[in-house]
């Protein structure tokens, strides 16, 4: 290649790079004239209900805030859309209305919630057009209309249009989601006059996009969890960034099968076996187990510590010689990523490897970002949700992003 057309080539990915930059920094909240606007948010109100329909956790909910609060402030008319849960048959609609979530909203933010039980039509339009400057009109689940033809998650485009009928300005403040395309996120964008992104996804990306692009070294990730399958492309992308990476929980067992190790009955994923033999052959970043705490009943309390595994023991959290080597890796780092419990964590007696990984990065400077799957919840019930520098919201889509991918609902 000659040196002219290597340097167009250069500064096409130089342009290309600050594009996409550009278009997110131009798309921040803060940079919007919001004031006495219409303004339509898309909120991630898919909280954990119980039997009886009680929020079980409601940090999505509180998460919102930030932006409901900014967009108060300037005397918006604010109206939220949400999906809770999938919706499959007539049987899920009542077990995931969002009504719960209009009670925790307004006690959240002591302010009278104007819940509207449908999507679209008679009763939204009405609402909508009564609503006075700071009244706050939530919908009803979205994915309600995947019922028939799968219209929200389909992105259909007489949706996203009726969507962008009822606003001035769209926001999109809903990471969990951003890594789909659907009308309550990017359909919408296409047809309002002016889209955002709100200051929860900004903060995902301003936390999440340093560990992707340019982390400071040494760099460690920690990766635990059930399977390896469903994490190929965030070990893919991120093995090339990262100067080790720690791997603890069910997931640990795989690799040491690809080693030739026992695993006994331990969680294996015999699709992902030869991808872990090639990891294992490639590179020597990998760190594994040296040792376990074993049982012969995934439900029995009763354990042992063990380095080598018998043909009936499960594996069901690293031991105290693991955590002594993971710790060595983590003391001199300068940037953790952490996905996946270091072992079957809902079970109290097999807590301590996930639970000493917190207590340790607790105690460093480095930049500690948790994301995707359980982690989040996680960390957050453990307690130390304020000793990590960030716990992503977003499962997939924090593992999409970390995977270097670019995700619809952000580039809006
Ligand atoms: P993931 O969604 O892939 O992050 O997996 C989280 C799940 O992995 C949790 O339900 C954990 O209980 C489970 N897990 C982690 N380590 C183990 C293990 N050693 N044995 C069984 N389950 C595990």
């Amino acid at each position: 290649m000659s040196i002219l057309l290597m340097n167009l080539f250069i500064n096409v990915i130089i342009k290309e790079k600050y594009y996409i930059l550009e278009r997110i920094i131009m798309k921040r909240i803060e940079n919007i004239d919001l004031k006495n606007k219409k303004v339509l948010i898309r909120v991630d109100f898919n909280v954990p209900l119980d039997k009886e329909l009680n929020i079980v956790d409601d940090n999505r909910i509180r998460e919102s805030l930030q932006t409901i609060n900014y967009c108060l402030d300037n005397n918006c008319k604010i109206i939220l859309m949400s999906h809770l849960g999938k919706i499959k048959s007539e049987e899920d609609l009542e077990k995931n209305s969002l009504k719960p979530v209009a009670k925790r909203l307004g006690e959240l933010l002591n302010k009278e919630i104007i819940f509207v039980p449908e999507v679209r039509g008679e009763k939204v339009n009405k609402a909508v057009n009564n609503m006075k400057e700071k009244d706050i009109v939530l919908l009803e689940n979205t994915r309600f209309l995947d019922l028939n033809g799968k219209l929200e998650s389909g992105c259909d485009e007489e949706l996203s249009k009726y969507f962008a009928s009822l606003a001035d300005i769209f926001i999109n403040d809903a990471f969990g989601t951003c890594h789909r395309a659907h009308a309550s996120n990017v359909g919408v964008s296409k047809y309002i006059k002016e889209s955002c992104l709100g200051f929860l996804v900004l903060k995902e990306i301003d936390n999440l996009m340093p560990v992707v692009n340019n982390p400071k070294h040494p760099f460690i990730v920690i990766m635990g969890g059930a399977k390896i399958s469903d994490k190929i492309g965030v070990i893919e992308n991120l093995i090339k960034k990262a100067d080790y990476i720690l791997v603890g929980g069910g997931m640990a067992y795989t690799f040491l099968k690809a080693k030739g190790e026992e695993i006994g009955k331990s969680l294996l994923d015999s699709e992902s076996l030869d991808f872990a033999k090639e990891m294992l052959e490639k590179t020597n970043k990998i760190i594994l187990p040296v040792d376990h705490i074993t049982s012969l009943d995934m439900e029995s309390n009763n354990y042992q510590i063990k380095e080598k595994l018998d043909s009936n023991d499960y594996g069901l959290d690293i031991g105290p010689k693991t955590i002594e080597l993971f710790k060595s890796y983590l003391e001199n780092s300068k940037t953790i990523f952490w996905n996946g419990p270091m072992g079957y964590y809902e079970n109290e007696i097999y807590q301590k490897g996930t639970k000493e990984i917190c207590e340790i990065i607790s105690k460093l400077e480095a930049t500690s970002v948790v994301g995707g799957g359980d982690s989040a919840s996680c960390v957050i019930n453990l307690g130390y949700k304020d000793k990590f520098t960030h716990v992503s919201t977003g499962g997939g889509a924090s593992l999409e992003l970390l995977e270097g991918k670019e995700l619809p609902g952000i580039n809006i």
